[in-house]
């Protein structure tokens, strides 16, 4: 079995775009700029715009963090999304999710420029994405093709299962894999899948992204196959100071010793979901 370090790759990568951003910036062009926007005080979320924020200081980009209260109404966000829109200091943003219920997701992605719209959410981006226009892809299942190149690892007529449909990870993964040039034959499960442990034991890559800790386990494992762990879910643990620690969907401990190549969490997925970013970023300041 293999390890596929993600954050070996992301730093790699990490490497490559900064190297970017000098030419950039030796020709007197500015810096990339990503903007994020950050409701309320949620642990994960802070979290991982810290990361995104950090990233970016990395690779040399500017950087903006706006917060907003989780009682900012639906109008003050729409409005802030406008003003970032026509900003010309800024390349790409963000809106962190979740945001709280009061306000329509739908509509405050929609709000956001499909220029600037560097997660890849926008309906505008996605349909670019579903029929091979060169676009913003959606960040992780961009960061886990970008993994399976680096490791060479086949796609080609490969049987892969993806576990998970929701619009930022499952869906496009599917999509993306199945197209020209991955030409992956998918089959996508979901909460009303039957028979799913005969389906994924089927499969030759595995892309786990439900959010049930553990979920996969060795009897659902074919012999050799790949393992893609999107999953990462805060379970509580007396072993560190924060109370908590990150767990995958896959049982990482039995999965790993039949499988060829497996993604750990954390330091699978995770850090390739910010490069994936990055790159968008930098894709958006060309432009
Ligand atoms: P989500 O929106 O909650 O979607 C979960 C998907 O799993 C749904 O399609 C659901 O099916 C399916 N599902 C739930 N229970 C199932 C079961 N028993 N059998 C089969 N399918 C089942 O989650 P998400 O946003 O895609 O995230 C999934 C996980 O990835 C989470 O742990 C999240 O934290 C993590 N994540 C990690 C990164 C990263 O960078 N590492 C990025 C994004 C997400 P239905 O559609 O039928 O409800």
């Amino acid at each position: 079995m293999e390890l596929i370090d993600g954050k070996k790759i992301s730093t790699e990568i990490k490497e490559e775009i900064a190297k970017e951003v000098k030419k950039i910036v030796s020709k007197g062009e500015k810096r990339p700029h990503l903007a994020a926007i950050l409701v309320g005080h949620d642990g994960g979320s802070e979290t991982y715009v810290a990361h995104k924020v950090k990233s970016c200081e990395q690779v040399g980009f500017d950087s903006s963090l706006i917060r907003f209260e989780n009682d900012v109404t639906e109008k003050e966000l729409l409005s802030k999304i406008d003003e970032l829109n026509n900003d010309t200091k800024i390349d790409g943003f963000i809106v962190q999710l979740p945001i709280p219920k009061h306000i329509d997701e739908q509509k405050i992605i929609e709000a956001i420029d499909p220029k600037k719209d560097v997660d890849g959410f926008h309906p505008m981006n996605v349909g670019n994405m579903v029929i091979g226009i060169d676009t913003f892809v959606s960040a992780t299942p961009a960061g886990i093709i970008d993994l399976l190149q680096r490791y060479n690892i086949e796609t080609s007529g490969k049987n892969v299962v993806v576990l998970g449909r929701s619009n930022i990870v499952g869906r496009p993964m599917s999509i993306l894999l199945s197209q020209k040039g991955l030409d992956a034959t998918v089959t996508v499960c979901h909460s009303k899948t039957k028979n799913l442990t005969s389906i994924v034991k089927q499969a030759d890559i595995i892309i786990a992204a439900i959010g049930i800790p553990e979920f996969v386990t060795k009897d659902m494992v074919k012999e050799g196959a790949v393992i893609i762990d999107v999953g990462t879910t805060r379970v509580k643990s007396d072993l560190t100071k924060s109370g908590w620690k990150l767990k995958g969907d896959v049982k990482f401990d039995e999965v790993a010793e039949k499988c060829s190549y497996i993604t750990p969490v954390p330091g699978g997925v995770g850090p390739m979901t910010i490069v994936s970013l990055l790159k968008n970023t930098l894709k958006a300041a060309k432009k």
